[in-house]
């Protein structure tokens, strides 16, 4: 994962109308690609690219995102200004917090490492990367 990241100094991020920023201090331990449907309705994208990071890393330096519950313990966050999907968290791990790498300034700076839930991935969406690629979650293979 090091070798993906192109500048340690400070990732920043946020959503299109700027009502969110946020600023990073350290490395992401994983990221990936989720073709879930949760994630795909949620985002509005065909898959959902996250970057996971420990919940003290992130700072927000403008607005905190507005939570909707897709689950018991699942927090989806966006932006209730204008509509991003910008971040991800289970109240079951409350260390950890991840954020769309499409909200990063920067989306190059993290790439995913595989794919999740390409059970329910379009079948019009062809992906020849050669990245691992689970079913389901990573767990569940
Ligand atoms: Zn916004
Ligand atoms: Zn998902």
């Amino acid at each position: 994962m090091t070798s993906k990241i192109k500048n340690t100094a400070a990732l920043q991020g946020g959503c299109l109308c700027g009502a969110l920023r946020y600023q990073v201090s350290a490395m992401p331990f994983d990221s990936d690609y989720c073709h879930c449907s949760q994630c795909r309705k949620s985002t509005g994208a065909m898959a959902a690219c996250w970057v996971d990071f420990k919940t003290e890393q992130i700072t927000w330096l403008k607005g905190s995102p507005t939570e909707y519950a897709s689950s018991t313990t699942i927090r989806r966050g966006f932006c209730n200004q204008c509509g991003t999907s910008i971040s991800y968290r289970s109240t079951d791990y409350p260390d950890y917090y991840t954020l769309s790498i499409a909200s990063l300034d920067n989306p190059n700076a993290v790439a995913p490492r595989y794919h999740i839930h390409t059970d329910q991935q379009a079948d019009w969406l062809k992906i020849s990367d050669d990245l691992p690629k689970y079913r389901q979650s990573r767990s569940e293979g």
